[in-house]
């Protein structure tokens, strides 16, 4: 007979972008791979289901990204297994119930955390419904590089790594071989399969036809040096000799309100165009040449397929660090704090530097991996169907309320 749809529940939160670029893109890929087989639901479980301090971790991610300084003791002091295994036991225990009937309400044949925080109470509830067998539990991370240990848990089926190095990373938190696989990470489909003509995008954008373009950013919520930088290119792309642009701007400030209309304030030399948070990064990245960002994993990434050079202006302490010599010693993009540098850099690679922007495009080229998330859903698919589901859409067992 017809298979069973099988659900996919996949758990993120809406701290930054990428969380949910990367939910996406797994969403989709399941979709253009697999049709119907599967229905995908996003759940930031956390936000809809639970009380604080869970309910809240938007707020208090952008709190501390903002206070770098507060963000990069709590990275490091939560870094040891036994504090975070215990405050976050502590919390599973009080929230287990209402995690449960999230989890519940979906009955997942699948469940993929795309999030760092999102491991352990979701395993737990599992464990103390004895669902472990019947429910596949994953973990895709989103962090490239350096990423913190709550990334990984034991008792997950399968750990799906962007790099060598967060394998090794997971290899010695105690993963097996068997748990941990490489494949990249997950971009949304857009970026890799659509095709994308650059005259096209820039008179849909309205943008200049003939400048070369430079993209500035700061991730999904307008971090980082973004005015400065966006002020320094203003001169810098303004040749006073001929008096006349050499380039041109485009800018996506994500959710930064204040940003955007700080920019559209000021009056420009050369042609700029500003903009909220953008649902078409693909297009965006191809309708511009090269990228200037923090050291978001999503936004480096989702350049790389794009071929863009990228300079990245800054990083946020612990799990973005490690991207700085990911993107630097590959030879697919500069790092620099100084906004006038940057600025400097980008009028050079678009009049006497052309061919190391090449160069360097190439590099991005090389380095990218479109096709990791599809990857990911098609060694989803071959788990799912060696799992054989017995005593489907399962019932609750005793409630979890009964246990404690
Ligand atoms: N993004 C977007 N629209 C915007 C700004 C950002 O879709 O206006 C996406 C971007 O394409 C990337 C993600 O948000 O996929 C940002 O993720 P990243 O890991 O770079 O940084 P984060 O914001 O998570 O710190």
């Amino acid at each position: 007979g017809a298979e069973r749809t099988k659900n996919v529940l996949i758990l993120m939160s809406d701290t930054g972008g990428g969380h949910r670029a990367s939910a996406e893109a797994i969403r989709d890929a399941f979709q253009i791979e697999f049709g119907d087989e599967y229905r995908v639901f996003i759940k930031d479980v956390w936000k809809e289901y639970t009380g604080w301090p869970l309910n809240d971790m938007e707020g208090q991610y952008k709190f501390m990204v903002k206070h770098v300084q507060l963000w990069n003791l709590t990275f490091h002091s939560t870094s040891p297994r036994w504090i975070h295994s215990a405050y976050l036991a502590a919390i599973a225990a009080y929230y287990a119930r209402d995690v449960e009937a999230g989890l519940m309400e979906v009955k997942p044949d699948i469940i993929i955390s795309v999030h760092p925080l999102m491991q352990h109470i979701p395993l737990w509830v599992l464990k103390w419904q004895g669902l472990q067998k019947k429910v596949i539990f994953t973990t895709v991370i989103t962090d490239l590089t350096t990423c913190h240990p709550t990334w990984f848990h034991p008792w997950v089926n399968r750990c799906y790594c962007p790099s060598q190095e967060v394998a090794k990373k997971a290899q010695q938190e105690g993963l097996s071989e068997e748990q941990i696989k490489v494949c990249g990470l997950p971009i949304r489909p857009s970026f890799a399969r659509a095709v994308l003509v650059k005259d096209e995008l820039r008179a849909e954008f309205e943008m200049d036809p003939n400048l070369p373009a430079v993209l500035l950013m700061g991730g999904g919520e307008g971090f980082g040096p973004v005015k400065k930088t966006a002020k320094a290119l203003g001169e810098s792309l303004y040749d006073k000799e001929a008096q006349k642009p050499i380039g041109q701007i485009a800018i996506i400030c994500g959710r930064n309100k204040n940003l955007a209309s700080t920019l559209e304030a000021i009056e420009w030399k050369v042609p700029v165009t500003i903009r909220g948070f953008e649902k078409q990064m693909a297009k965006w990245m191809g309708a511009c040449d090269c990228i200037i960002t923090k050291a978001g994993p999503g936004t480096i990434s989702e350049a790389l397929i794009r071929g863009l050079p990228i300079i990245l202006n800054d990083y946020i302490p612990g799990q973005e660090k490690g991207n700085v010599p990911y993107v630097v010693e590959n030879g697919a993009g500069v790092f620099t704090r100084s906004s006038k540098e940057t600025a400097k850099i980008v009028a050079e690679w678009f009049s006497t530097k052309q061919d190391e922007l090449k160069k360097m495009s190439e590099s991005a080229l090389k380095l990218a991996q479109p096709e990791a998330v599809f990857d990911i859903v098609r060694d989803l698919h071959e788990l799912a169907g060696k799992r054989e589901p017995s005593n489907f859409p399962y019932e609750l067992t005793a409630s979890f309320s009964s246990l404690i």
